[in-house]
């Protein structure tokens, strides 16, 4: 195993400089059986994600668009004591590409020192983040490339993977 990294200046700068790389692995696992490879993905996980603290980064709080669901509407307002309507017009604005709401800024408005204001009720999506224990993991390498810049997580998995896959950038 490679050593963890955790500092995201790094894991930002390190993913900009690979990306070219990134996307010749993301070649390189379409070529392996997708059950394989998201086996590999889990028993990865299972070893980097204890070792991270997201407590200590929550940059995914501060850098992603987090889409809301009707039933996240309907429980963050029920947690909030608000109206539909007053959680819209204080928190959400209209998705521009989907027909859902997101808040309205990247930051989280209810990120507070780096704590979810809004924990047990709290987005699906922000539930399921980095989103690495979905199935067919070769499927969505897009999005993880992208995600690898933004989560330690991610990062160190997508990094390790390289490994196991035995991947080797072409000498030429
Ligand atoms: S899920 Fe990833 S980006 Fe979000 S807090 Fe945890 S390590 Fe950081
Ligand atoms: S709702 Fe909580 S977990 Fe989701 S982005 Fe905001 S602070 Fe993070």
């Amino acid at each position: 195993m490679r050593p963890i990294i955790t500092d995201l200046m790094k894991i930002e700068i390190t993913s900009q400089k690979e990306k070219e790389e990134n996307w010749k692995f993301r070649d390189s696992l379409k070529k392996i059986n997708p059950e394989k490879v998201d086996e590999m993905v889990y028993n990865l996980l299972q070893k980097i994600a204890p070792q991270i603290d997201c407590t200590a980064c929550a940059n995914c709080c501060k850098q992603l668009e987090v889409s809301l669901t009707e039933d996240d509407l309907d429980k963050l307002a029920k947690h909030l004591n608000l109206s539909l309507y007053q959680l819209i017009d204080q928190y959400l604005k209209e998705d521009s590409e989907a027909p859902q709401f997101v808040f309205k800024n990247q930051l989280c408005p209810f990120l507070k020192d780096n704590l979810c204001l809004v924990y047990s009720e709290r987005p699906e999506t922000c539930r399921s983040y980095p989103h690495l224990e979905r199935k067919f993991f070769s499927s969505r390498l897009r999005s993880i490339i992208n995600n690898c810049e933004v989560c330690p997580i991610v990062f160190n998995v997508f990094e390790n993977l390289k490994d196991e896959t035995g991947f080797c950038l072409p000498a030429f």
